[in-house]
């Protein structure tokens, strides 16, 4: 599944590329450039970079020698132009619709999407933005949900709690037809397992919160694309908004993705071993992850992404909310918390006991429960599972 040529060239994206211990006394790692400006030695020097901030160093808020090594790499991972990277994933999503959208548009949203982005959405209908939220991979389908004032296609594959792929190729192509720019938060498959952009995605986006920090001690995000795309995110959405990423963070994403193309074999293999044990599991209806399509859908997965992540959620046979409790409450390995991407394995329930009609309007299974597989040993993962599942 791992191209490994390419596999092997991200990694020296993540442990060298945009680095020169040369600029640095030698240090092994970049220095946290920690100031809030950069100062010129003349007017006449000033006076321009200060038109271009984009290109120069002069406010932290604008560019960061530390912000952009991590710059560099996120967007030679992408196989994009360039990256911009934001204090957190929803300023990186907040800053690209603010940027691309105006009154009167609509964003057509397809699969399961991170609810934060949807609430977002529903807020900026007050100026005039519209949006609709699609569960379907059907190309014509998807084509026939486009309106006149469509403006954007909004994606996520695999998409939040539900894991369903879509056809990015495809989707460029009909996008590309109608005039319409293609956004997809790229999270989960992180920029190792799959590349959006090569398959003519225009905007791929990450919460480097999760795998790319993958230490669950860094808030961060980041938007890659062409110069164009990029560069207008970066005059308007990043420099209005303000949402920048301090130094000391970037070095922590720096930091994280040295190791990322360990972490993710690594974590790939462990949830492939507990989505084995899973599937027998009489207690288990269903398992949403890539790693159990088949047919068509296992193809375009094969297709399009380099390995898979081990986020993913099951679907309990019981459908009640006590159980399900059970169930969490006996985890003893997996926490119960929100975000994913750490060492720390995690589970969260989309049950609240309350919401029942809201998640069937969004798709989702009131007995769904999602896991994430951290970096602790798959065998103890899968005795703590095995456990809770007994109590119910
Ligand atoms: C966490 C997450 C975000 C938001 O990122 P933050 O860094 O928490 O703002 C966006 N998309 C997905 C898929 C996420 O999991």
């Amino acid at each position: 599944m791992i191209n490994k040529k390419l596999f092997e060239m991200d990694e020296n994206i993540c442990t060298h590329l945009g680095e020169d211990s040369k600029k640095y006394f030698g240090a092994v790692t970049p220095p946290i450039v920690q100031t809030t400006l950069f100062s010129y030695p003349s007017l006449e020097e000033f006076i321009p970079a200060l038109s271009r901030e984009r290109e120069n160093y002069v406010y932290t808020r604008g560019v960061n020698p530390t912000v952009e090594v991590l710059e560099k790499k996120l967007a030679a991972l992408e196989c994009g132009e360039k990256c911009k990277c934001f204090a957190s994933g929803m300023a990186a999503i907040s800053s690209t619709l603010f940027t691309l959208l105006k009154a009167g548009n609509h964003i057509l949203f397809l699969n399961n999407i991170y609810g934060p982005v949807l609430s977002y959405c529903n807020f900026i209908k007050k100026y005039g933005v519209e949006h609709d939220v699609l569960f379907s991979s059907d190309i014509d389908e998807i084509e026939k949900h486009i309106k006149p004032n469509t403006r954007l296609i909004y994606l996520e594959s695999p998409s939040t709690t539900k894991m369903e792929i879509l056809d990015l190729e495809k989707i460029a192509i009909l996008a590309k037809r109608k005039g319409i720019i293609t956004a997809i938060d790229n999270t989960w498959s992180t920029p190792l397992f799959q590349k959006p952009l090569t398959f003519g995605i225009d905007i791929s986006i990450h919460s480097c919160t999760k795998y790319i920090g993958g230490h669950s001690d860094v808030v961060g995000g980041a938007v890659i694309g062409s110069h164009k795309l990029v560069d207008e995110i970066f005059e308007y959405g990043h420099q209005f908004n303000g949402g920048a990423l301090s130094p000391f963070d970037a070095w922590l994403a720096i930091r994280g993705l040295r190791t990322l193309p360990i972490r993710m074999k690594q974590h790939q293999e462990s949830a492939i071993k507990v989505i084995d044990f899973l599937k027998k599991h009489p207690k288990i209806e269903k398992i949403n992850h890539p790693y159990v399509l088949e047919g068509e859908a296992k193809e375009l997965a094969e297709k399009q992404m380099r390995g898979y992540s081990s986020l993913f959620s099951i679907e309990l046979v019981t459908k009640d909310f006590e159980d399900i409790k059970i169930f969490v409450n006996s985890l003893s390995v997996f926490q119960i918390g929100v975000s994913w991407g750490g060492f720390e394995s995690l589970v969260n329930a989309s049950n609240n006991g309350m919401n029942k009609a809201s998640l069937e309007s969004q798709n989702i299974s009131p007995s769904t429960v999602r896991l994430y597989i951290g970096l602790e040993n798959a065998e103890l993962l899968i005795e703590d599972i095995n456990n809770a599942l007994s109590k119910n």
